[in-house]
């Protein structure tokens, strides 16, 4: 129990602090500021980018991908992998110094909409590597060299993943088992240990893998450091670090592919390390900061990336929905002109309208752009018209 209870604690210590004003503490506190729901103004460069981009994107998705051959194949072609990379959609939030589209988070957020209405598992793919594969964590807290070296590699041509969740451990993150343990030289450290549900882990070349590490702390300036100690002897705590792994080392295994319904033709790996080296060169950031790492990077995933990829798999539900409700004959009508199934209709309409217009901008400057009319599917890239005169 008091490990448990220890777990929470490092958990709490770990999370973001909030460092700029929010809506939601500013509702709960009874004192909403609604100016922090509309989005800034875009530039015209970022606007340029994404009018340049968007078209190249859809011409590859209803071209090169079968989504639906995706879902029965669970399995993503590596032809299709190659043309994302050949687009840069790996790449779309790494900056373009290092081979990157340099995309702001709101063209990030399109695209990924615009990939889950036509695929969820493509959009997923690519979106893992982005938020909590290797990008994110080396470009918030890595080193220059870390930067030169891996990033040009992610947006181009390598898969990125990451290694938090064990067969035991899943939201109490803090009680991780994993261990990598700095060897006498000081050189490398030596990991052993497993992971589960690694979204990527079968086709990536490099994780963000964390581990615990035993480590003495000390005080510079005040501040708790932590020095890991060589063969684990006399440490005084096991801490959480951040590191840069290989899938490529001895000692690497993917023991199997996990499948998860809803999201068919993603790759997830349960994979064992044994005795696996890693350079301690390849440490993301600080020892002893991992969980904190691994919480601020998951906070992008989850407030980006998973909400713009259900915006887009909601809208893959709205095409075949108006065609059956259209083509669907009861008592010698269509569904659709029944009043109860047009209520069903426009409440789903409205769903995906306040969805989009919470993704990406302030409503008010929108109306509704929803078609209307069966059709066959395609890609959406938006529900929502600024052009109010010509609707
Ligand atoms: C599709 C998919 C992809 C994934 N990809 C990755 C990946 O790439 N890398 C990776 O490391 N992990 C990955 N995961 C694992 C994911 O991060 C874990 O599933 C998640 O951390 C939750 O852990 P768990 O499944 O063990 O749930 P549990 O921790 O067992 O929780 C089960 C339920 O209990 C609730 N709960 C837990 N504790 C409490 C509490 N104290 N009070 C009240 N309720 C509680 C939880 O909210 C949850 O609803 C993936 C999972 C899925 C489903």
């Amino acid at each position: 129990m008091a490990t448990l209870f220890k777990g929470f604690e490092r958990i709490e210590e770990a999370r973001e602090r909030l460092a700029g004003r929010s809506f939601m503490v500013g509702l709960f506190a009874g004192r909403p500021d609604f100016s922090l729901l509309l989005m800034p103004e875009e530039s015209p460069e970022e606007k340029a980018a994404w009018e340049e981009f968007r078209p190249r994107l859809e011409t590859f998705l209803t071209t090169q991908v079968d989504p639906d051959e995706i879902e029965r194949a669970a399995k993503i072609p590596d032809s299709v992998l190659k043309g994302l990379f050949a687009l840069g959609a790996f790449g779309m939030k790494i900056p373009r110094q290092y081979g990157g589209l340099g995309f702001s988070y709101t063209n990030y957020g399109r695209a990924l909409m615009l990939m889950a209405s036509w695929s969820n598992a493509l959009a997923l793919t690519v979106a893992v590597p982005q938020s909590i594969g290797i990008a994110m964590p080396i470009l918030m807290f890595g080193n220059e060299e870390q930067r030169r070296t891996y990033l040009p590699l992610v947006a181009r041509e390598a898969v990125s993943a990451f290694a938090l969740t064990e067969p035991i451990t899943g939201s109490d993150a803090a009680n991780i088992a994993t261990e990598a343990i700095l060897d006498a030289t000081g050189t490398t450290f030596v990991v052993n240990g497993e992971k589960l549900w690694c979204t990527n882990g079968p086709i990536a070349r490099y994780v963000t893998l964390i581990a615990r590490v035993p480590a003495e702390s000390t005080q510079q300036n005040g501040q708790t450091r932590w020095v890991p100690v060589p063969t684990g002897k006399g440490a005084d705590h096991y801490v959480h670090t951040a590191f840069i792994l290989d899938m490529r080392t001895p000692g690497v295994h993917v023991r199997q592919h996990c499948q998860f319904e809803g999201c068919r033709g993603i790759e997830n790996a349960h994979m064992t390390f044994t005795d696996v080296h890693i350079p301690r060169e390849n440490i993301i950031g600080e020892v002893g900061r991992g969980l904190k790492y691994a919480l601020t990077i998951l906070n992008v995933g989850r407030a980006v990336s998973i909400p713009a990829i259900c915006l887009g798999m909601a809208k893959q539900a709205w095409q075949p929905t108006l065609d059956r409700a259209n083509q669907r004959l009861t008592f010698q009508k269509p569904l659709g002109t029944r009043q109860t199934q047009r209520m069903r209709l426009g409440r789903m309409a409205s769903n995906l309208f306040a969805m989009e217009a919470l993704a990406l901008t302030g409503v008010a400057k929108w109306r509704i752009n929803i078609p209307m009319m069966s059709g066959s599917r395609r890609p959406w890239p938006s529900l929502l018209r600024e052009d109010y005169s010509s609707s």
